[in-house]
């Protein structure tokens, strides 16, 4: 269309160029009124406009020249009314195009809008999962630190009990210790977390629950007790929801088992962590328990050793003086155990050792101090005890080695023991001395022929 233009354009000048020269002015104007709609048609895009403008031009510098002015103005008029019918035409498409293609773009925009909230509300929850992640990794920090500041089981069965009552939602959950002997489970102790002690209380599991666990050596979560119970040919009792059994295990062994009953299924698996941790620290408080026993303890016989038995006397005359209590002390000695152990070899004579050492412990209460004094010397301190009842206990630990068959290779044999005793505060008020005191008393009774207990007698 526009080369059209500047083609029309071209010739007109080309023939005003004519008619100026020639002098003819009534083609000069007929040209002129054929250029300016030429012009003007070139602004407008559409075709059908710049058609009418075109030719109404035309048609005007034509119709003056051959029919005179009436007819001309009627045809501009007529033309005008086309032309502005046109335009508006024209004009409306556009607008309702341009509204289409807004709505469109509204439309998208609330679309992106929309996908924008959505993706935010996303990255929202995330966001909260993350944060609450975080808190649980926290919390989990802060009870295993609190735990960890501990080195006794009941310190930390405490932390754990208060931790899972103020984090979860349960009805009942124990610690039930195991044994398995000649390969059937025994419940060896229970705890129960919601009273914070040790019960007695067999009750309320199946064994299978236990069972299961251990062969499994998996937590066997429970998330609708009703479905799953049956499974596994299981039968809990109709409050029960929920199980949830976690195996605690000790050197690739299960010792205990935890069950919780009513927990929320989502709680499941923080709640194996917090107990996994309390396992740990279980654990840990074991180990330290072990190392402080094998630091006091004699390696061959379990009694303890000399200077760990002088530090509790000492600390048990405290208690004693301020309580006006009595202690006896008991030194017991082997009868000619260099010739048992010529005869039979020391390996035997170890063996000795050790049955001697159960029997005194057979023999001996709790708060008693039994400690390997020496080689094949053995220190007892027995609180709460006058010189009496430690005769009496003197004797029947004497008579009873007298009496044992000690086993070795193919034949029994026999040992017997010396003891001497002293008293406490009456023979003397400290420990080395009273220990004193009793040697003394245990060389009298080596002396008047081994076999015997001898009471310390003071000489002066
Ligand atoms: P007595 O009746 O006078 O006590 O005679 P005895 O031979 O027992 O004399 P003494 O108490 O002096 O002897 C200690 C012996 O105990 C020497 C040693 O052979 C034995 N002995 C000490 N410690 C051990 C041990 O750990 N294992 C074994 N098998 N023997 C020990
Ligand atoms: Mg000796
Ligand atoms: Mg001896």
């Amino acid at each position: 269309m526009r080369l059209l233009v500047i083609f029309l354009l071209l010739f007109s000048f080309a023939l005003n160029f004519f008619f100026i020269v020639t002098g003819n002015s009534r083609f000069f104007i007929l040209t002129g009124a054929a250029v300016l709609p030429i012009i003007l048609s070139a602004y407008f895009d559409t075709k059908a406009i710049s058609l009418v403008i075109l030719f109404g031009g035309c048609l005007c510098a034509l119709v003056p020249f051959f029919f005179g002015a009436g007819p001309f103005l009627i045809i501009v008029i007529l033309l005008f009314f086309v032309a502005a019918y046109l335009i508006v035409g024209e004009n409306k498409k556009k607008f309702l195009a341009s509204r289409d293609n807004l709505n469109s773009k509204i439309a998208q925009s609330k679309e992106a809008f929309e996908k924008l909230i959505d993706e935010n509300d996303k990255s929202d929850n995330i966001n909260k999962g993350i944060n609450r992640e975080s808190k649980d990794i926290e919390d989990l920090y802060e009870v295993t630190k609190r735990m960890s500041a501990f080195l006794k089981f009941d310190e930390i069965f405490k932390i754990l009990c208060a931790e899972l009552k103020n984090t979860f939602e349960f009805d009942d959950c124990r610690i039930i210790n195991i044994k398995t002997i000649r390969g059937s489970i025994q419940i060896n102790e229970i705890y129960n977390i919601q009273i914070e002690m040790k019960i007695s209380d067999a009750k309320t599991y199946d064994p299978k629950i236990i069972e299961t666990v251990c062969q499994q050596k998996n937590t066997l979560k429970m998330a609708s007790v009703k479905t799953e119970a049956e499974k596994l040919g299981l039968s809990l009792p109709r409050r029960v929801e929920t199980v949830l059994a976690i195996p605690l295990l000790t050197e690739g062994e299960i010792r205990s088992v935890v069950i919780a009953e009513n927990v929320r299924p989502e709680d499941f698996e923080k709640f194996a962590i917090v107990i996994g941790q309390f396992a740990l620290e279980t654990h840990k408080v074991k180990l330290y328990e072990l190392v402080e026993k094998l630091a006091i303890t004699d390696g061959l016989t379990g009694l303890l050793l000399k200077r760990h038995f002088l530090e509790s006397l000492k600390k048990e005359i405290k208690r004693s003086l301020s309580n006006r209590l009595k202690i006896a002390i008991l030194m017991l000695d082997i009868d000619h155990f260099k010739k048992y152990n010529d005869r039979y070899g020391h390996l035997v004579g170890d063996s000795v050792l050790i049955r001697i050492s159960e029997i005194i412990r057979d023999h001996t209460r709790e708060i008693d101090l039994i400690s390997r004094y020496g080689g094949e010397e053995f220190c007892l301190a027995l609180p709460e005890t006058d010189k009496e009842g430690a005769y009496a206990v003197a004797e029947r630990i004497r008579v009873q080695i007298e009496r044992e068959n000690f086993m070795t290779e193919g034949e029994f044999t026999r040992a017997t023991i010396s003891i001497g005793l002293a008293c406490f505060p009456n023979d003397g008020r400290g420990a080395v001395q009273l220990i004193d005191m009793s040697d003394q008393a245990l060389y009298e009774a080596k002396n008047s022929g081994r076999n015997s207990t001898c009471v310390y007698k003071r000489t002066v």
